[in-house]
C-alpha cells in the first residue's frame, strides 16, 4: 500500500475508543526518502490533553478491577491483532521514518506483537498478591500513566510502555514522536478489536512542548513513562516534580563492544555492523564504540570495511536494502556534522565520510561511515550520534577497555566478544542495563534500561511490569 495524504488525512486524535479531531492545527509527516508530505496528524493541545487524561480517569475503576489474568488474556488477543495489521504497519514506519521496508515488518511491526504477546505470559509471574509476616502486600496500578515516546522505532517503543502498564491494570495516554505517529492508529484500531474497553488506551498526537509537556504537569496523570533523548528527560524529570509523580526514564546512549584477544574476529566484524547500522543506526542501544585490542586494530578495521563496503543504501521499499535514509532533514544534519567533527578531530576516516550520496540526493541518505584511531575522549566518542558512525577505539590492556567503556555519562548497553567465561568477567565490570555476549540474542523477557544518565527504572520482563504498580501492605 502506498501511503498518500488523502488515505490518512482522516487521522484524529484516539480519545474514548474513537477518532476525535483535534482542536488545534495539524502537523505534516514527512517521507524522509523523498521529502513529500505523507499524513497531517493534529497538533495537539493543552484541552485535548485534558480530554484524554479524563477518558483515562474514567476508564480506570473498571480496568483495574479486571483480574490480571483476564487482562493477558487480552494482551494476547491484542498481540494477534497487531500482527494481522504487521503490513499496514510495517509500511506506515518505512513511509514516515525511513526504515528498510524487509526491516520494518521482522523488526518495527514484529517486535512489538512479540513484546505484546510475552508480557502477557508474565502474568503468572507477578506476585498480584503475597504474604510477608503479618502483612498482605498487594499489587496495584499506578493509575492514570502518560506514556512519551521516540520515533526510531515508533512503535516497539510505545509497546514496551503499553503493554505492561495494561497487564498492571493501568489506563493510558499516549504521546508518539511527532516525527513518526502513524503506527499507532493501527495500535488503536487493534486495541478496539481485541475487545480492551473504551477509554483504557488513548493517544494525542502534537509536539513535546505542548502535548507533551500538559501530560507531564497535569495533576490528574499518576505517572510518566518516558523514552527520548537525555536532555528531553531532564526536562520532564523538572516539570514532573510540581506534582510528585513517578517518572520512568528510557534514555540515551553510547554502546561500547569490547572485542578480546581470544574473540572469533570474523564473527565480531559482522554482528558489530549488523548492530551499529540496522535502522541506519538510530538505536539507543546501538553498539556505536567497538574498543579492539591496540596490536589487532589494524587486521579488524580491514575486515570491518570489506564488510562495510558490502552494505547497500537505498530507497527503503526495495526488499533488498539494507540501510535506508535517516529519519529526517534534521538527523541528516545532525549525523553529518558529526561525521565531519570527527575528521576534524583527527580520527581516522576508514569508510564513508560526509556530505549527500550521488544519485540520492533527493532524501535524507547518509553514508554509513567507520572511523578508527578515535580518541576516547573526543566528541564522536562521547556524544550519542544516532547514525550509522562507528567508532573503533584501541586499548592497551582489558582494564583500560573497562575504564573506556564506563567512560562516558551513558550506560544503556554493552557487548563482549570473547570466550565466553572471560566474556562475562568482563560483562560484569560494564556499568550498563544488558550485555550482549557474542551476539547473543534480544530477549523480550529479560529487563532493558539504563545506568547513570541513560535512565532510571526498566522495560520489560517481570521488572517492568512491576514499574507499573504500586505496593500495598495490609497488615493482618
Ligand atoms: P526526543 O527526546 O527529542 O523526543 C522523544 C519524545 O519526547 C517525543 O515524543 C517528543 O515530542 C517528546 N518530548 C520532547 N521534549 C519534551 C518535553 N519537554 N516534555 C514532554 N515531552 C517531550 O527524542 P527523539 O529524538 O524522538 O529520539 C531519539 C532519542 O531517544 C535518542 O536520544 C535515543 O537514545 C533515545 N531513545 C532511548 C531509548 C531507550 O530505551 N533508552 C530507546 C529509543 C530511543
Amino acid at each position: 500500500m502506498t501511503y498518500t495524504h488523502e488515505h490518512l488525512s482522516t487521522y484524529g486524535h484516539w480519545i474514548d475508543g474513537t477518532t476525535v479531531p483535534g482542536q488545534g492545527g495539524t502537523n505534516d509527516v514527512i517521507n524522509p526518502a523523498t521529502g513529500e508530505t505523507v499524513a497531517a496528524v493534529p497538533a495537539g493541545t493543552a484541552a485535548d490533553v485534558d480530554r484524554a487524561v479524563a477518558s483515562a480517569r474514567a476508564a480506570l475503576p473498571g480496568w483495574a478491577a479486571v483480574e490480571p489474568s483476564d487482562r493477558a488474556a487480552l494482551l494476547r488477543r491484542l498481540a494477534e491483532e497487531l500482527t494481522a495489521r504487521n503490513e499496514d504497519i510495517a509500511q506506515a514506519i518505512t513511509a514516515e521514518m525511513g526504515a528498510p521496508i524487509a526491516f520494518s515488518r521482522l523488526g518495527q511491526a514484529g517486535f512489538p506483537a512479540l513484546v505484546t504477546s510475552a508480557t502477557a505470559e508474565l502474568e503468572s509471574d507477578v506476585a498480584w498478591t503475597e504474604k510477608v509476616g503479618n502483612s498482605v502486600l498487594v499489587r496495584e496500578p499506578v493509575g492514570v500513566v502518560g506514556a512519551i515516546t521516540p520515533w526510531n522505532f515508533p512503535l516497539q517503543q510505545v509497546m514496551t510502555k503499553v503493554a505492561p502498564a495494561l497487564l498492571a491494570g493501568n489506563t493510558i495516554v499516549l504521546k508518539p514522536a511527532e516525527l513518526a505517529p502513524l503506527s499507532t492508529r493501527f495500535l488503536a484500531e487493534a486495541v478496539a478489536a481485541a475487545g480492551i474497553p473504551a477509554g483504557v488506551f488513548n493517544v494525542v498526537y502534537g509536539s513535546g512542548s505542548v502535548v507533551g509537556e500538559a501530560l507531564v504537569a497535569h495533576p490528574d496523570v499518576d505517572m510518566i513513562s518516558f523514552t527520548g533523548s537525555t536532555q528531553a528527560g531532564r526536562r520532564i524529570s523538572t516539570v514532573a516534580a510540581n506534582t510528585i509523580k513517578r517518572v520512568g526514564l528510557e534514555l540515551g546512549g553510547k554502546s561500547a563492544n569490547i572485542v578480546l584477544d581470544d574473540a572469533d574476529i570474523d564473527s565480531a566484524v559482522q554482528q558489530t555492523l549488523v548492530n551499529s547500522w540496522t535502522n541506519a543506526g538510530q538505536a539507543c542501544g546501538a553498539w556505536t564504540r567497538l574498543l579492539v585490542p591496540a596490536r589487532r586494530q589494524a587486521e579488524i578495521v580491514q575486515k570491518l570495511k570489506a564488510a562495510a563496503e558490502q552494505y547497500s543504501v537505498g530507497d527503503p521499499t526495495d526488499e533488498s536494502v539494507r540501510v535506508g535514509p535517516l529519519a529526517s532533514e534534521g538527523q541528516w544534519e545532525r549525523v553529518n556534522s558529526y561525521i565531519e567533527r570527527g575528521i576534524a578531530d583527527g580520527a581516522t576516516l576508514v569508510t564513508g565520510g560526509p556530505g549527500r550520496i550521488p544519485g540520492l540526493e533527493h532524501g535524507a541518505y547518509i553514508r554509513p561511515t567507520i572511523f578508527a584511531d578515535v580518541d576516547p575522549n573526543s566528541v564522536i566518542a562521547q556524544e550519542e550520534i544516532f547514525g550509522p558512525v562507528l567508532s573503533v577505539i584501541a586499548y592497551e590492556d582489558e582494564d583500560e577497555a573497562v575504564s573506556i567503556a564506563n567512560g562516558t555519562v551513558y550506560g544503556l548497553t554493552g557487548a563482549v566478544f570473547g570466550a565466553q567465561d572471560h566474556a562475562l568477567s568482563i560483562a560484569r565490570r560494564m556499568e550498563v542495563g544488558q550485555v550482549y555476549i557474542n551476539g547473543a540474542d534480544f530477549n523480550p523477557l529479560a529487563p532493558f534500561g539504563g545506568y547513570k544518565q541513560s535512565g532510571t527504572g526498566r522495560e520489560l520482563g517481570r521488572a517492568g511490569v512491576e514499574e507499573f504498580t504500586e505496593v500495598k501492605a495490609i497488615q493482618l
